[in-house]
């Protein structure tokens, strides 16, 4: 059966020739990066070299990149570093109601211990309006932290207005930006944030590796407690192979991306055009416009996002229906009902995250299939019969 894979916003497979930059580094380049002899130099070099090629990418400078075990510790890290540095200044952080879990529930534990948190609303594109984080910065207010795009409906937020204010008010200023590295432009100087987490699994790199970005003056505590590690702000031996892999992984996105973001927003404009031409009573998620180039998101009406992934999937076709994270859960997906969808309409979301080994007869078959699986599904609706 042809395996078809709409599903890069959870993860993406490892490209090969990051694979190949890798294996060296499990066996003969093994040292330990902190050892001095000439086998942990030469596993030193390799991490150095990455950290400076994804310095370069995003417009940082080496020395304000910190690698961690991927995008949820960077979350984790940015939230609880910052906000224990500062807590002599303040104990308010204002954070968006669409942020991924990793920001999220963070943010509630932190909430217990005596942190105050506002959660910021979105428009109906799941947009972040500058002016309301604005209005919710109190004289207590330490660090602001908005995501630059959704994962599940791709809304990319107005990260550099939101920055400009932070900057104003003097404000630490967060971004999670693990779904647009590698597939839109991320400049942290245009962006204005003072802290940007990253997952290399999400550009064609390993899983289990990301970073995290700390502006030069950023006041941040260590995350993890042990060694001198990562210029003492991250203890624990590095991941030599896994951050080998992430910066071969952006020089390859540096490389690709300009060509990979015109082809996938092609197919998706198209996704976006034909899927409502072809099924009746459907709903897009996200902005119509401030949209990542790989997302597109449908409320179908009177189904099951889960049954349309089931009866996709015995087609051999993975999309999602909400976000990987949450999916198991019962529970409605939090963005699509900050968006004021119903429960319903949340439930019967499919997400297609289109990559760089899709093809346009992959889209033909979504295409030519989809209408049918979602007029079964529709016929076993009670739903559907009461319309
Ligand atoms: N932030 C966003 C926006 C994500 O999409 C994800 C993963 O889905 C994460 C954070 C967590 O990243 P990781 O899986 O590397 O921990």
């Amino acid at each position: 059966m042809k395996r078809i894979y709409f599903d890069y916003a959870a993860t993406a497979p490892t490209d090969p020739e990051v694979l190949k930059a890798m294996q060296p580094y499990f066996t003969e380049k093994f040292g330990n990066p902190s050892s001095i002899h000439s086998f942990g130099q030469e596993a030193k070099k390799g991490i150095e070299d990455a950290r400076e090629i994804l310095a370069n990418f995003i417009g940082a400078s080496p020395d304000e990149i910190i690698f961690t075990s991927g995008g949820t510790e960077s979350d984790n890290f940015a939230l609880e570093g910052v906000a224990y540095a500062l807590k002599a200044k303040g104990n308010h952080i204002i954070t968006s109601a669409i942020e991924h879990h990793a920001i999220t529930e963070v943010a509630k534990f932190m909430e217990k211990h005596d942190f105050k948190v506002t959660l910021v609303g979105v428009d109906k594109y799941g947009m972040v309006n500058p002016d309301d984080i604005r209005k919710a910065i109190t004289d207590k207010t330490i660090l602001i932290s908005v995501m630059h795009a959704n994962n599940e409906i791709g809304t990319i937020q107005p990260i550099a207005e939101i920055g400009k204010i932070a900057k104003e008010k003097g404000i630490a200023f967060h971004t999670d930006a693990v779904q647009t590295i590698g597939h839109i432009p991320v400049n942290v100087n245009d962006l204005g944030v003072d802290l940007l987490s990253l997952s290399a699994h999400k550009f064609y790199g390993p899983k289990g590796v990301g970073a995290l970005y700390v502006r030069k003056g950023t006041r941040i505590n260590r995350f993890l407690h042990g060694g001198d590690q990562e210029k003492g702000r991250r203890a624990s031996t590095q991941n030599t192979p896994g951050i080998v892999g992430l910066g071969k992984a952006i020089e390859i996105c540096k490389l690709k991306m300009s060509e990979e973001t015109a082809l996938q927003s092609k197919w998706r404009d198209r996704l976006i055009k034909e899927i409502p031409a072809r099924i009746p009573d459907v709903l897009l998620n996200g902005h119509p416009t401030s949209r990542l180039p790989n997302n597109v998101n449908f409320s179908i009406k009177y189904v099951e996002g889960e049954s349309m992934i089931l009866h996709l999937d015995m087609l051999g076709v993975a999309v999602s229906t909400g976000s990987a994270c949450t999916s198991g859960s019962l529970e409605p997906s939090h963005v699509l009902l900050a968006t004021g969808l119903t429960h319903e309409l949340a439930h019967g979301s499919v997400r297609i995250t289109l990559g760089r080994y899709n093809t346009d007869s992959e889209i033909d078959y979504f295409l030519n299939n989809f209408p049918q699986i979602v007029e079964n599904l529709r016929k076993m609706s009670p739903l559907y019969e009461k319309k």
